[in-house]
């Protein structure tokens, strides 16, 4: 597990990434044994990190007391992104009930959102909550397409959105409608901005593979989201920013850094195909990345946004 891990290692694009890095962390493998791992998650109080792995239908769970990993909700609805809000709850997108839940702190559950104007989500795929409490995620239809990770059905929107949930009366509007797959997605940390991946690439040849930005209304509308970033190798699945604005994706060779305007920094090789990433420790300074069959981390330089 501390041995330089085969496939692993940093390459810096520009220099600035080097000031991300630390001289001698390594990228660490901390479990395997997924069949899909995505949607990780950082608890801090708990000191836990939640993660899916959606075709075997279960949540896991990785404790950074002792390293353990345990099966902490199965069968999981074949969850997807998981977040957590301001009082700490989980909130994750569920391909199987093709809706996002909430978990109180009782273990009940509180459906956010399944339906819109009267029929079924697709799959809602990632999540983000805003610091005014509304809930923030993406539909697209991955989960419906195939029995492997959800139930094949028929889609029932007009295609794959944005929504987004109203902490008030939990009323869901949609606020995009020119995606193709609309994937992972995550706000700039002064929530000026919400950043959306655009995955069509995967069911469509020469579909987009973008990291698009977004401006925030006031109103809880987006402005127009011009293409910031085109993965140059695989897709921008999930990704989450640090204090200083830079996104941190997932792509087929591992994670890449990009500055706010989509500047390829660097990248950190990963030897899975990654799905997704997310800050934790008490510092937010380790990165949680989880690509296909394994969970693995790298302490940087840089710190979590909150
Ligand atoms: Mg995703």
């Amino acid at each position: 597990m501390f041995g330089v891990i085969e496939g692993t290692g940093f390459e810096p694009i520009d220099e600035a990434f080097n000031e991300c890095l630390i001289g001698h962390a390594r990228v660490e493998r901390l479990w395997t044994g997924a069949r899909w791992s995505e949607g990780p998650v950082w608890f801090a109080a708990g000191r836990y990190l939640l993660w899916s792995d959606i075709p075997n239908n279960r949540m896991l769970r990785w404790d950074e007391t002792d390293g353990s990993v345990s099966t902490f909700r199965a069968p999981s609805n074949n969850s997807n992104g998981n977040t957590v809000d301001q009082q700490g709850r989980l909130v994750s997108c569920e391909h199987l009930t093709r809706r996002v839940t909430r978990t109180e702190h009782d273990g009940s559950i509180t459906v956010l959102a399944d339906t819109y104007q009267g029929k079924r989500l697709n799959s809602p795929n990632d999540v983000v909550v805003k610091s005014d409490g509304s809930v923030w995620f993406t539909d697209p239809s991955y989960g419906i397409i195939m029995d492997y990770e959800g139930d094949r059905a028929t889609i029932e929107q007009d295609g794959c959105h944005v929504y987004r949930v109203a902490p008030e009366d939990l009323a869901i509007t949609r606020v995009t409608n020119d995606y193709l797959k609309p994937n992972g997605l995550a706000f700039s940390p002064d929530e000026k901005y919400l950043y959306i991946a655009d995955t069509g690439a995967s069911h469509q040849p020469g579909g987009p593979a973008d990291i698009r930005r977004h401006s925030v209304n006031d109103n809880g509308t987006l402005g127009d989201g011009p293409v910031i970033a085109t993965c140059d190798n695989g897709l921008f699945d999930g990704f989450r920013l640090d204090r200083q604005g830079r996104l941190w994706s997932s792509a087929a060779d591992g994670v890449h850094c990009l500055n706010s305007d989509g500047k390829l920094l660097g990248k950190i090789h990963v030897p899975e195909f990654v799905s997704n990433v997310c800050f934790g420790g008490p510092k937010l300074n380790r990165l949680f990345i989880c690509a296909t069959t394994s969970l693995y981390s790298v302490y940087l330089n840089v710190n979590g946004a909150r």
